[in-house]
């Protein structure tokens, strides 16, 4: 059966360059690259060197990239490590109500331990408005942390705009740039950011590393103790493998963004006018413009968005009802909701986030089978007869 991958917005393959490039870590230069010796130089030297590409891509100083366990940890890290590190200052965080869980959670962990927590409505396209965040910053407010590109509707945040307002109030900025690394060509410089956290795995690198960028001065407590490796903000022996892995998934990204965003560009635009051409009773969540272009979430009236991921799983086309973690939760998605999409539209949502293995041959192919299977999850749905008659 040919089968269709659309939910790299869960996770990617690994890139057949970033194998390459990882493959002598795991047995010829496996030092630990805190030992001393030769085998250790070797792990420290490369490891140094993945630090020093990456800052490069970024535009950031290698001194100010901790490399950790992905985009949960690097999350978890920026905000509990700022809250607690500047709480004599105040206990107050801002972030949104479209927060990936990484995020969300850990603002909810600090509730419990007596901060005070702001979530910042969105539009009905899912964005934060900077007017919203100004008004929301109080003399006790330490860190906003609002997300870059939304891993469910692909929304794009004005980040720029949020970051001159947390510059001029003087307070700290965390970022979750987990979905736009990759898929914007972005500048840590130009966002103006004091934190930002990267998942290897969302970018064609392996599973299970990432990394946080600090800005040098910000004022940081580590989360993970032990040997003081990372200059003792993040212990743990390094997984130099990953780093290597996440390092070339990083460069080779960026080496092709501009032509992967047209290509994308074109694929989600033909997906979605042909979904709209055959398919009734559906619903566009999120801009259709202000997106990263490999993101389309829709809402199909009077089905279960789990129904339909597992129908056309049974047909080799991998989809989501929106973040993976949320999957298995009959919950709607609380960012399609924060936009003020009815319950029932959100619960019949579907992310299809595509990417490097799809071609425009994928969209007929799968808008046929697609087509279908709304047709008869609906031929068998009460909740259709009753809306259309
Ligand atoms: C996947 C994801 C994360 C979590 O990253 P992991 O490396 O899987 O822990 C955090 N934020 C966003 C927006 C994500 O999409």
């Amino acid at each position: 059966m040919r089968t269709v991958y659309l939910d790299h917005n869960a996770t990617t393959p690994v890139h057949p360059g970033v194998l390459d490039a990882m493959l002598p870590y795991f047995s010829q230069v496996f030092g630990n690259a805190s030992s001393l010796h030769q085998s250790g130089r070797e792990a420290k030297a490369a490891l140094e060197n993945a630090r020093q590409s990456i800052a490069e891509v970024l535009g950031c100083r290698a001194s100010e990239i901790i490399f950790t366990s992905g985009g949960t940890e690097s999350d978890n890290f920026a905000i509990k490590g700022t809250a607690f590190a500047n709480r004599k200052k105040g206990k107050h965080i801002i972030t949104s109500s479209i927060e990936h869980h990484a995020v969300e959670i850990s603002c909810r962990f600090l509730e419990k331990e007596g901060f005070e927590v702001t979530f910042l409505p969105v539009d009905s396209c899912g964005f934060v408005d900077p007017d919203d965040l100004k008004k929301a910053i109080r003399p006790n407010t330490t860190l906003v942390t609002i997300m870059y590109a939304n891993n469910e509707t692909g929304v794009i945040q004005d980040i720029e705009a949020l970051g001159s307002v947390t510059r001029e109030a003087g307070v700290y900025f965390h970022t979750d740039a987990v979905q736009a690394t990759g898929k914007i060509p972005y500048k840590i410089d130009d966002i103006g950011c004091d934190m930002l956290s990267i998942s290897a795995h969302k970018l064609y690198g392996p599973k299970g590393v990432g990394l946080l960028y600090i800005k040098s001065g910000t004022n940081i407590i580590p989360w993970n103790e032990g040997g003081g490796h990372e200059k003792g903000m993040r212990a743990g022996t390094e997984n130099v493998a990953g780093i290597i892995g996440l390092a070339e998934a990083i460069k080779i990204a960026h080496k092709d963004i501009a032509a992967r965003t047209v290509k994308l560009n074109k694929i989600t635009r033909k997906f979605y006018e042909s979904i709209k051409a055959r398919i009734p009773d559906i619903q566009f969540n999120g801009h259709y413009e202000k997106r990263v272009p490999n993101t389309i979430n829709i809402s199909f009236k009077a089905i279960e968005g789990e129904a339909i991921v597992l129908s056309l799983d049974m047909k080799g086309i991998m989809v989501s009802t929106g973040s993976a973690c949320t999957s298995g939760a009959t919950d709607p998605s609380h960012v399609l909701r924060a936009m003020g999409v009815s319950r029932e539209m959100a619960q019949g949502s579907i992310r299809f986030s595509f990417g490097r293995s799809n071609s425009i041959e994928d969209v007929d192919y799968v808008v046929d089978i697609l087509a279908k299977e709304v047709n008869r999850l609906r031929s068998i749905s009460p909740l259709y007869a009753d809306s259309s008659g």
